[in-house]
């Protein structure tokens, strides 16, 4: 199916948890490679980490950032790309 994302440009997700109400949604991201600079190594190798960066990687799954409920459809199986989340936060009328 074709989508055309300009169209939606402009619309305010309104994400409400289905467990606990809670409003903030974050995405969860798998294989993703992470570039860190490093400030200082302590004592038995405590690192203070400087800037970082995020390269690759694939939506593992989207999930309340307040209780860790998963997105899910109705028969259980996880919602796992942003075109999926885009359909949930519609089907939920929450975008
Ligand atoms: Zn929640």
């Amino acid at each position: 199916m074709e989508r055309t994302y300009g169209r939606n440009k402009g619309n305010i997700m309104k994400f409400v948890c289905p467990k606990c109400n809670g409003t903030k949604l974050e995405e969860v991201m798998k294989y993703v490679t992470v570039s860190s600079k490093i400030n200082d190594v302590g004592e038995g190798g405590d690192i203070n980490y400087g800037e970082q960066s995020n390269e690759d990687g694939e939506v593992d799954f989207y999930q309340c950032l307040d209780c860790g409920e998963e997105l899910v459809w109705d028969d259980g199986t996880t919602v796992e790309s942003n075109e999926e989340l885009y359909d949930w936060l519609k089907e939920h009328n929450m975008i």
